[in-house]
């Protein structure tokens, strides 16, 4: 596996950091991504030559709010991104951590760490800045109310976008329009938590001392049940994980009766990402109301 020249060359000529070894990674939806070793250094590259500009800095920001939170949560720090630029392409660098197996110790460390990142709380639902939730644009305008935030910065602009590409009907709006109305009487009043934003199985791992490693993040303030469901999506999160999360948290009763309409979100960008069978996930919901 190569580097493309542009890049080694920039990691040579503005960070000193020349390059030994290149191994691929493989795991990532989106980006090429290597393993690099500079002398006793080794670290996480990913790079795309066709991301939005300003994709890879959104997601740094990301990580650095998950580091600064004062959690267990190791969070791989930031050496280096850039955007894209006419021959270069845009990259994010930072340190490599070694990818463990979980047990039952790293899956409830896992659970009390995700609870204690939920509690960071905020005023309002959002972030001071939009960001992306994969290669899609997520856009985090402060709410006071979590309805709202869900409407207005989450399910509409997404579903706009599936019916002005024709991905879903105008069956759907009407569906979710009468959804929408009753969402009052469905989510349970919280005050905004810290979430990572993306948490799906792919999107963490452990070190070698069981402590939980988080990637890739969408950060804002929003529901804690919305990143909660959106780990019961693809699977990847063990029965140690949830019982532990649920004793450290007030996870409200009723909670697997709304998990579908939280997952409404991550479905509808994956609509727009992919198409396919995410399509029918999201009717069948929808078409509940
Ligand atoms: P993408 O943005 O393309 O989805 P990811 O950020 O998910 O890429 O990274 C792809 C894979 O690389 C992950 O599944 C993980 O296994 C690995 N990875 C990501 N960050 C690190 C890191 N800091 N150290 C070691 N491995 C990493």
């Amino acid at each position: 596996m190569t580097l493309p020249g542009t890049l080694t060359r920039i990691l040579e000529e503005d960070y000193e950091i020349s390059i030994n070894k290149i191994e691929p990674v493989s795991g990532g939806s989106i980006n090429h991504a290597a393993k690099l070793r500079s002398g006793k250094n080794r670290f996480f590259i990913k790079w795309n030559d066709s991301a939005p500009e300003d994709m890879f800095e959104k997601e740094a920001a990301g990580l650095t709010i998950l580091r600064n939170a004062d959690t267990g949560l190791v969070i791989p720090q930031v050496i280096a991104h850039r955007k894209p630029e006419k021959s270069t392409p845009g990259f994010l660098m930072m340190e490599y951590i070694e990818p463990q197996r979980g047990d039952g110790t790293a899956s409830k460390n896992l659970g009390i760490e995700l609870a204690r990142l939920h509690n960071h709380k905020s005023e309002r639902f959002g972030l001071d800045h939009d960001n992306y939730i994969g290669s899609l644009r997520q856009s985090n305008t402060f709410h006071r109310s979590w309805i709202s935030f869900f409407i207005q910065e989450r399910i509409e602009p997404q579903l706009k976008m599936a019916l002005d590409s024709g991905r879903l009907g105008g069956k759907s709006r009407k569906h979710w329009e009468k959804l929408a109305v009753q969402l009052n009487d469905i989510f349970p009043v919280t005050r905004p938590s810290l979430l990572h934003g993306d948490l799906w199985g792919g999107n963490y791992f452990f070190n070698n001392e069981h402590q939980p490693v988080l990637i890739d993040p969408a950060v804002y303030y929003g529901h804690p049940e919305m990143e909660l469901s959106f780990t019961t999506l693809f699977g990847g999160f063990s029965e140690q994980f949830y019982d532990v999360y649920a004793f450290e948290t007030s996870l409200q009763p009723g909670f697997t009766n709304r998990v579908d309409i939280y997952n409404l979100y991550p479905l509808l960008v994956h609509v727009n990402l992919f198409g396919g069978h995410y399509v029918s996930q999201v009717e069948s919901i929808l078409n509940r109301f």
